[in-house]
């Protein structure tokens, strides 16, 4: 077998995103035992730590499970749902419907209320599905990666504030990228990933519960259905003192993460979703001079995943395999009924800057007028320049 050398790609996807260097040296450290004092003090808890300052809630139980966001989600709906529990899912998109699968799963009595793709949930339209199904449960995206829209929080706090249901948000593709503000927002139960707007490797899924979760949590009156994502014991390995076995935490992967957090730290959470913001409007000012169009509506607009309609008569995976190819960048088509229809762009964490967006816009406008489209020269790049040189403070 020959030695792997991985090429670098600029990657702009729905995630994984980029992984600074600092987090790709933190991965390659000496190893400890998921029980040794160090690893303890000085991982786990700053991990936890640092994921409460990113969730922007005090919540004790705040930890990394050893998983994808999809882990994370499972997480979610296993410890909150038990079996014949009436379930509320939001779902405009590919992942609210994945988290509706896993709660049938687990034993939910679920009611979906669907949402058209590309739009966001009014707080009316939950209300009502509350009031008609009285669920115990309630789930939605915050930003649904397969279609770019960003789900108003804001608006739900009344909703989520309610003693009788649990909100299950999924914070994928959001959490460190745009405001989810946890204990502003009310949110009882949010879940992420590692590999997008954190930038860190793919395996690790950030949960963060509130105390009226933890208390649904104590009152079940069944075991958890899932023997490695029962956070009643999870808490027992992960609590300050006494921590018990469970599993053998992903060290490294734990270590990647802990650094990850330094540097949102130190970047200042603020100021990151502030570049994220930035950067999307950069990028949606640049794809609409070239006379591309975005697909979600503009006020609910993800500042994380960009989507960007396919014109007409141009073909999605040559466009994408000449970005690869020529210039590094990886993108992505649209998922389920949007497949060869939208581009999603990702501008996370570690992948979201001003060259990446010149890069790209330059890139496009390569592939596109090669393929027969019609474009003013240098119009995406220009626009994107003016939007920056407007920007205060840039
Ligand atoms: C990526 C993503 C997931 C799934 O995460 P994996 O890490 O691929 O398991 C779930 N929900 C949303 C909104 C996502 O963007």
């Amino acid at each position: 077998m020959n030695e792997f050398n991985a090429p670098f790609r600029i990657l702009m996807g729905p995630g994984p995103s980029n992984v600074d260097p600092r987090v790709l040296r933190a991965l390659s450290q000496s190893l400890l035992s998921h029980m040794d004092a160090v690893f303890e003090e000085d991982i786990m808890d700053n991990v936890q730590e640092g994921l409460r300052m990113v969730f922007e809630a005090d919540n004790a139980l705040t930890l990394p499970i050893s998983g994808t966001g999809t882990a994370g989600m499972e997480t979610a709906l296993v410890n909150m749902i038990e079996p014949g529990d009436s379930v509320l899912m939001c779902a405009a998109g590919f992942f609210a419907n994945r988290m509706g699968e896993i709660a049938e799963r687990v034993g939910g009595n679920v009611t979906v209320l669907e949402g058209e793709w590309g739009r966001a949930f009014e707080p009316d339209e939950i209300s009502r599905a509350i009031d008609e199904h009285t669920p115990k449960v309630v789930g939605l995206v915050h930003v649904e990666t397969s279609t770019g829209v960003a789900q108003p929080l804001e608006p739900l706090r009344e909703i989520c504030g309610r003693d009788d249901i649990i909100t299950i948000v999924d914070a994928v593709a959001s959490l460190g990228g745009q405001p989810l503000s946890v204990a502003e927002n009310r949110l009882d139960f949010a879940y992420s990933g590692s590999q997008k707007c954190l930038s860190c490797s793919p395996g690790l899924a950030p949960v963060s519960l509130s105390e009226k979760a933890v208390r649904r949590l104590e009152q079940r009156g069944s075991p958890v259905r899932s023997w490695y994502l029962d956070l009643t014991l999870l808490s027992q390995y992960w609590r300050k003192t006494n921590r018990a076995y469970h599993h053998t935490a992903p060290i490294s992967l734990n270590y990647a993460m802990r650094e990850s957090l330094r540097m949102i730290e130190e970047e200042g959470l603020g100021n990151r979703f502030r570049r994220h913001r930035q950067n999307h409007m950069a990028l949606v000012a640049g794809v609409e001079a070239m006379g591309l169009e975005m697909f979600a509506k503009p006020d609910v607009r993800a500042w994380t995943v960009n989507t960007v309609r396919v014109p007409e008569g141009i073909d999605d995976a040559t466009v994408r395999a000449q970005l690869l190819e020529k210039y590094g960048i990886e993108i992505v088509g649209g998922l389920g009924p949007l497949k060869g229809k939208i581009w999603r762009i990702g501008l996370m964490g570690s992948s979201s800057t001003r060259n990446n967006i010149l890069l790209l816009l330059g890139a496009l406008e390569d592939a596109l007028t090669g393929l027969g489209y019609k474009a003013e020269k240098g119009a995406g790049v220009a626009a994107a320049i003016q939007c920056y040189q407007k920007a205060v403070g840039s």
